[in-house]
């Protein structure tokens, strides 16, 4: 049965979302999340369709969480446009949007946190001190208040699908953790809320991420596995764009997150790029 109500609805209060979830299961009905910070593009749309073809209800979380952002301008350019974020997921397929006030998720003197050591430590989490930390303990909640059946991440933020999975298993939570594909633009930068941020000239310097990757791909193609080599091939990649920085440039074991010195299949190349203020990430599995 699809469904307890036609009525697609915009819920804030968390009282009011965990009610809806419990009548939903009382109901037999199987529930798929989608958490997002907002501003839906593509990538987050195609996650939407997929959790609306395999489940009864899709609940989609906008929520800009504070806590796992280390850089507070960050934070407040952060766009949020709940409106149309709720109109383009009810059209892709959500049955509810849950929009929780900061202060309700995180009220005084709020002190529970989901820390994990190893892989949310490397890459992303060695250059972003709290961020995984921040970015584990929503997603624990939002479990505790949707009680989603599966929950929708994308391959493109791959060392946050990694550390949620090890925090599923390791902390034995009933939700089935599935990974979607990386929705690109038609230049091949992954979609991001944050492209909308850069100018002109920084739009056309992004290419310079899936330039790197495909470059590393067609060495490794052609025979190349060190690690080292592959790594310089996406630095000098990268390097070549003036308005580029690196932030981390790395190739690691897909569930450890830890370098290897050898490239093998299932192995992740993975960046992380500042085109002038804003930080882009994006990665590519060895196939
Ligand atoms: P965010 O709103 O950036 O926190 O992203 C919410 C979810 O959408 C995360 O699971 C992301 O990995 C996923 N997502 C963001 N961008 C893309 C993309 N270009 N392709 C696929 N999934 C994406």
């Amino acid at each position: 049965m699809k469904n307890t109500s036609d009525d697609k609805k915009i819920i804030h209060s968390i009282a009011e979302m965990r009610a809806y979830a419990a009548d939903a299961a009382a109901l037999g009905e199987q529930i798929g999340l989608v958490p997002t910070m907002g501003a839906l593009h593509e990538g987050h749309l195609s996650l939407i369709r997929t959790a609306a073809t395999e489940n009864d209800i899709v609940i989609v979380s906008v929520f800009v969480n504070p806590i796992q952002f280390d850089d507070p301008y960050d934070l407040s350019a952060y766009p949020k446009t709940l409106k149309a974020d709720a109109e383009a997921a009810f059209n892709a397929g959500a049955d509810v949007v849950f929009a929780p006030g900061a202060d309700d998720m995180y009220p005084k003197g709020f002190s529970s946190y989901i820390d994990m050591t190893g892989p949310s430590e490397r890459l992303c989490g060695a250059s972003r001190a709290s961020h995984f930390r921040g970015v584990l303990t929503v997603v624990g909640k939002l479990f505790g208040i949707c009680m989603p059946d599966m929950a929708y991440f994308g391959e493109k933020d791959a060392q946050q699908l990694t550390v949620v999975r090890k925090m599923v298993n390791e902390l034995n939570m009933n939700v089935t953790i599935r990974g979607c594909p990386t929705v690109r633009e038609e230049d091949g930068l992954a979609m991001s809320s944050r492209n909308a941020r850069l100018s002109e000239d920084e739009r056309v310097a992004a290419r310079c991420l899936i330039r790197a990757l495909d470059e590393a791909r067609a060495l490794y193609e052609a025979g190349e596995t060190s690690a080292e080599v592959l790594s310089k091939a996406l630095r000098n990649a990268i390097e070549k764009e003036p308005l580029a920085r690196v932030d981390y440039i790395d190739i690691v074991d897909p569930l450890s997150l830890e370098a290897v010195p050898e490239a093998r299949r299932g192995d992740l190349m993975a960046l992380a790029v500042y085109i002038g203020e804003v930080r882009l990430i994006d990665n590519r599995r060895f196939e």
